[in-house]
């Protein structure tokens, strides 16, 4: 669990990260280099996190199978997006994704943010996001760096 105060904006507690899966952790099916240890070494700062798919291709449990400390949840629409990160506790859940089905989630957690990477991301993403940023890493990093946070969401 993470506190950040940012003026004009208030204090967001972080403690869940829940991330799309296609598009934001992944381009083109494969992980994108570097993220699953990225998202590892999230969990052992001590924050919890779940990735979020419809799992079409059936084989997440096994792409995964070396990181238990990321959760899985098959989620196959927005609304069941949005009702996972409900049941987390939305006042304390960072999410990030890029495309439509991560509207609904994106309107209810404290903090969202879009990536725009090699599949894009919609408008609806975007606009329901407080933050766009055009790599995953880049979102990781604005959680490990308060002072990023901070410098983009104050106002
Ligand atoms: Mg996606």
């Amino acid at each position: 669990m993470k506190s950040v105060t940012i003026p004009g904006w208030g204090t967001v507690h972080i403690h869940n990260v829940v991330l799309d899966l296609n598009g934001t952790i992944t381009e083109s099916g494969q992980f994108i280099p570097g993220i699953l240890g990225a998202l590892a070494s999230l969990r052992k700062q001590g924050f919890r996190v779940y990735v979020l798919s419809g799992d079409s291709r059936g084989n997440l449990k096994q792409q995964l199978d070396r990181f238990p400390e990321i959760g899985i949840q098959i989620t196959e629409t927005a609304q069941a997006k949005r009702d996972f990160v409900e049941s987390l506790g939305p006042e304390s859940t960072v999410c990030i994704g890029n495309g439509n089905i991560d509207v609904e989630m994106f309107k209810v957690a404290r903090l969202s943010m879009c990536t725009v990477q090699g599949e894009g991301a919609t408008p609806g993403a975007i606009c329901n996001a407080d933050i766009v940023v055009t790599h995953i890493k880049e979102a990781i990093e604005l959680i490990h760096d308060e002072n990023k946070l901070i410098a983009t969401l104050r106002s």
